[in-house]
């Protein structure tokens, strides 16, 4: 079931973005699953329908500010997202 598949998987960025996020302040909000998804539809755009977010993050200048869904996976969805702060593409890139 690719619901599983997906709530199952989430990719650590590439050893080169895997780190924490130094260049700036990181301001972290933590959401249940539920509230969070509307904060990320709205930064990411249109949901496709099938997925469904882990976490989400923008830059200002050098502030990172990342949302993160409240679950057990929420050190990985960190580091996923730091990521993305550390200059990681939305095309998560190998
Ligand atoms: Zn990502």
């Amino acid at each position: 079931m690719v619901l599983e598949q997906i709530w199952m998987s989430i990719d650590l960025p590439p050893i080169r973005f895997d780190h924490p996020y130094r260049d700036g302040p990181v301001i972290e909000l933590v959401l249940p699953m539920e509230k969070l998804q509307p904060v990320c539809i709205r930064l990411a755009g249109a949901l496709s329908g099938k997925d469904w977010y882990w976490g989400c993050s923008y830059k200002v200048l050098t502030t990172c500010h990342v949302f993160l869904g409240q679950t057990d996976k929420i050190d990985q969805i960190r580091r996923h997202e730091h990521g993305h702060c550390n200059g990681w593409s939305k095309l998560h890139e190998p």
